[in-house]
């Protein structure tokens, strides 16, 4: 199973860590091992002091392809999920200023938090999913996938050029404006529409 992600593909996001808004879709991934078990507490990594999180909707591949062309690539993903991107803020800034790979800042152990998934067809329009995340009971981020500079079928062209997508593959495909870090007590609540698809305590 692989994780890719992409950067910067909400523009009020992109914008508010002062990134220039990319021309092609930003990949990065993440190791298996970044997948937070299902139920399992989470922790705080002791390397940061900025644990950021990064509320995004989740892709999961159902079928194995190369090369896919834009108007098959709807046929390669079948549930819509919710999840975190957690992201170590203060290491990822270092590392951009030398122009290192971000992978200890954005792929250590428990960084991808899965919550549930539900089937494509559940969704009327793809490019019009509401989904966000409240902390304590208060709302931090709040996106819809019509604000994607990258839309998901354009996703699945572009990842599938370099890699090959294998059944149970997930793409976290970019975060809204509003992230923020988080404390140890600290409750996050994922929703897509009117569904909570996870709860997380922060430890
Ligand atoms: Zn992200």
């Amino acid at each position: 199973m692989k994780i890719f992600c992409i950067g910067r593909n909400y523009i009020d996001h992109a914008k508010e860590l002062n990134n220039a808004v990319p021309s092609s879709p930003m990949i990065f991934m993440k190791p298996p091992t970044a997948k937070l078990k299902k139920g399992y507490p989470f922790y705080i990594p002791n390397f940061t002091d900025d644990l950021h999180y990064e509320v995004e909707v989740i892709l999961k591949i159902c079928k194995n392809g190369k090369t896919v062309e834009k108007e098959f690539a709807h046929r390669y993903y079948d549930q819509i999920g919710l999840g975190i991107d957690f992201t170590a803020r203060d290491l990822q800034s270092k590392l951009k200023s030398k122009g290192h790979p971000w992978e200890i800042a954005k792929a250590f152990d428990n960084s991808a938090i899965v919550g549930d998934f539900k089937e494509k067809s559940t969704f009327t329009d793809m490019n019009n999913i509401n989904f966000g995340l409240n902390i304590n009971d208060k709302t931090v981020q709040q996106g819809n996938t019509k604000d994607l500079i990258f839309d998901f079928d354009t996703l699945i062209v572009h990842i599938s050029k370099f890699f090959t997508l294998q059944v149970g593959d997930l793409i976290y495909t970019g975060t809204p404006a509003g992230v923020g870090n988080v404390k140890p007590g600290d409750t996050l609540e994922g929703f897509l529409e009117d569904d909570k698809m996870f709860e997380l305590e922060i430890k």
